[in-house]
């Protein structure tokens, strides 16, 4: 089924994800679009990404990748961004992670909330990470169980129901990737990191089926309001 246009009609999204580099895994370009029209982007990630550079201990890993993110948020327009300090790759859809859902929900209230992929994987040789089924998980049972919330909930799935014409905004969101410079260039010291992050943005604004636009970001819908 063709993706219908993504919602425009809004002014506040809130972006929740695991871990410092998620947004840029996907939403990056929609968000520097969307930033660029004047709407308001928040980001809020359960954990600091303090386990995810191999060789170097927590305690310097936290605060790195922290400002990392937020020169990454930076680039596309976000000046929102917050760290909870759940500990990484030990994300569990406990009560505490719940509760901190339901409060940053009803705090900044968005009318759109937007989620990593929280499904097993995107095909056969690119399995989803466990902190990020259980972080969506948390986010959907907060969702739920939160009385009276009105905003439409989206994740970055390999299904996409609405996308977004990113046209135009690649380049931001390459940019934007490319300010996790020293995870990436520990995650893949032989391939400079510009050309990871190009890579990867390409990949995730591939066209879709069904929809005209040259560079495209994909969304499901998991909540309708
Ligand atoms: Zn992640």
């Amino acid at each position: 089924m063709s993706p219908a246009t993504f919602p425009t009609d809004w002014s506040t999204a809130l972006v929740l994800v695991a871990h410092p580099d998620d947004p840029e895994y996907g939403m990056a370009a929609a968000v520097a679009r969307w930033t660029s029209e004047g709407k308001r982007v928040v980001y809020a990630l359960a954990t600091s990404g303090e386990v995810g550079i191999e060789g170097m201990p927590a305690e310097t890993a936290g605060p790195l990748r922290e400002g990392e993110q937020i020169a990454s948020a930076a680039v596309v327009g976000v000046e929102e961004v917050e760290f909870w300090g759940f500990p990484d790759s030990q994300v569990v859809n406990s009560p505490e992670l719940r509760a901190k859902v339901t409060e940053v929900i009803e705090r900044v209230q968005p009318e759109i909330i937007l989620c990593t992929y929280g499904g097993p994987g995107w095909g056969p040789d690119r399995p989803n990470q466990r902190d990020h089924i259980e972080f969506a998980a948390a986010v959907i049972d907060a969702y739920d169980e939160l009385p009276g919330v009105t905003a439409q909930f989206f994740w970055n799935g390999p299904a996409p129901t609405h996308a977004v014409d990113v046209t135009g905004f690649t380049e931001s969101a390459v940019e934007s990737l490319a300010c996790h410079r020293v995870y990436l260039e520990v995650l893949d010291p032989e391939t400079p990191v510009i050309d990871q992050a190009r890579a990867q943005v390409q990949w995730s604004t591939a066209p879709i089926d069904g929809f005209d636009a040259a560079d495209a970001s994909g969304f499901e819908l998991i909540r309708p309001k």
